[in-house]
């Protein structure tokens, strides 16, 4: 039998799901979040958040509470494989953009969110896999889970990542794409590096053989460093297969190895002791660029809706701009109500909520414009050729969520 409706389900209690709980609770906004494990998912060690996700978590009250477990820098350095610099990319600025970048653990931040979501009384329920859509009205959406329960909402988002089962109610067909680039990451202490204070970091060093070899300090006092190289790999596997390449440690640390000698010695230096319980695999998948994120009441964002390569650094602070969004707008359409019409609510709704996507649509397009520049500046002969011209971010970390809110519901 389906459970009394409730105001906002939401399916993942990741990064995007425990986030959206949090601006849904701030706006008065009834929620309830189901996870299908046994507590959120923790990949891929430390993300970069720049000034846009940084605002939106200081308006959540996030931020005072991650800022000291994060290491906080300005620049990502480029070098050539010969040590050179060869471009700076700005991820944070106190002064142009009140915020300077965070580095941060992803299971610190879940750890701040969920302790968060559990003071504000938003119920959780783990174990709770949801499979399919059952029915949907101009009222409300009742879907089922794996165990064989139901529940009923007004409204149903799906904040279940890259490979989100809410999606197959709008795109039954659609699997995300493999990008034929796969990321092998590693942590060691940073003084393994034997590069002095001055030595710039964030850095990635690129190399035209073996691809780019990453170098970032993460933990409040940079005292660890991840290591990690990206490069192509022809061959795709399923998740099962995935997981047994990154179980086999062996292929890890030889793939991160291979080629150090033509690297600067700083890569050799990183690569000395490589301890295998940091190691992680990221093949890098995509989400085709969607007509459409809603279906009647069924919405998704954050990596379900966009995924996008890590080239620009934006696949997790776009999902916070997603769904700090989706609570303002959302809250305005509520605040806005005339009439106890379902009808009526429901093309409201609607409208809000296209022009969100096209709206949010809009700045995922940027950013994948930006990756398309950012991945040309890294070609081999662009390299050669020598410095570059700093890029203008204002758009991307300088601009009102608020304001954005009130276009796009009004
Ligand atoms: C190894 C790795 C490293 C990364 N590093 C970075 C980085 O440095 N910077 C960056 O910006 N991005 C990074 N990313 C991308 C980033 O992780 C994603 O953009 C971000 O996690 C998206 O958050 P999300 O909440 O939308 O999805 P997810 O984090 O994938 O969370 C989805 C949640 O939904 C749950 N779920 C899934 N299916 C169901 C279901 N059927 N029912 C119920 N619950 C379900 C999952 O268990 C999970 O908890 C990395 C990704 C990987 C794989």
């Amino acid at each position: 039998m389906a459970a009394p409706t409730t105001g906002v389900a939401i399916i993942g209690a990741g990064l995007s799901g425990l986030t959206l709980a949090l601006a849904l609770h701030r706006q008065n906004i009834p929620c309830i979040l189901y996870e299908s494990r046994e507590a959120s998912l923790d990949i891929g060690g430390a993300i970069m958040l720049s000034p846009n996700a940084l605002k939106i978590l200081d308006a959540l009250g996030i931020y005072d509470k991650i800022a000291p477990l994060g290491y906080h820098f300005e620049e990502l350095y480029f070098h050539s494989d010969d040590d050179k610099p060869v471009d700076t990319f700005e991820f944070g600025s106190q002064t142009k953009h009140a915020y300077k970048a965070l580095r941060i653990y992803r299971y610190e931040l879940i750890n701040v969110l969920v302790s968060m979501v559990r003071d504000a009384g938003i119920p959780v329920q783990y174990n709770k896999k949801f499979t399919h859509v059952v029915s949907s009205s101009s009222s409300s959406v009742t879907w089922a889970f794996a165990d064989g329960s139901s529940a009923t909402a007004k409204l149903l988002v799906g904040a279940d990542g890259i490979h989100s089962r809410v999606r197959k109610h709008l795109y039954p067909d659609l699997v995300p794409k493999f990008t034929n680039m796969i990321g092998v990451t590693a942590v060691v202490p940073r003084e393994q590096l034997q590069a002095g204070p001055d030595y710039p970091l964030p850095v990635t060093i690129m190399s035209p053989k073996h691809g780019a070899f990453v170098i970032a300090p993460q933990r409040a006092d940079g005292s660890e460093v991840l290591i990690g190289k990206q490069r192509r790999l022809q061959q795709e596997y399923d998740r099962a297969g995935w997981d047994e390449l990154m179980e086999n440690k062996t292929w890890c640390v030889d793939f991160l190895r291979e080629g150090s000698a033509d690297f600067p010695p700083i890569v050799a230096n990183a690569v000395t002791d490589i301890p295998l319980k940091g190691i992680n695999l990221w093949p890098f998948y995509l989400v085709p660029k969607l007509d459409t994120w809603a279906k009647g009441r069924v919405v998704i964002l954050g990596d379900a809706a966009h995924a996008i390569p890590p080239t620009a650094g934006q696949g997790v602070n776009q999902a916070f701009e997603d769904v700090y969004t989706f609570a303002g707008v959302v809250a305005r359409v509520r605040d806005q109500k005339q009439s106890e019409d379902d009808e009526q609510d429901a093309v409201r709704i609607s409208k809000a909520l296209k022009n969100w996507q096209l709206g949010r649509q809009a700045r995922v397009d940027l950013v994948l414009d930006l990756n398309d520049k950012l991945n040309k500046r890294r070609l081999p002969d662009a390299v050669k050729a020598g410095v570059f011209e700093p890029f203008d971010m204002d758009w991307l970390y300088g601009v009102d969520f608020d304001q954005m809110i009130a276009e796009w519901a009004s």
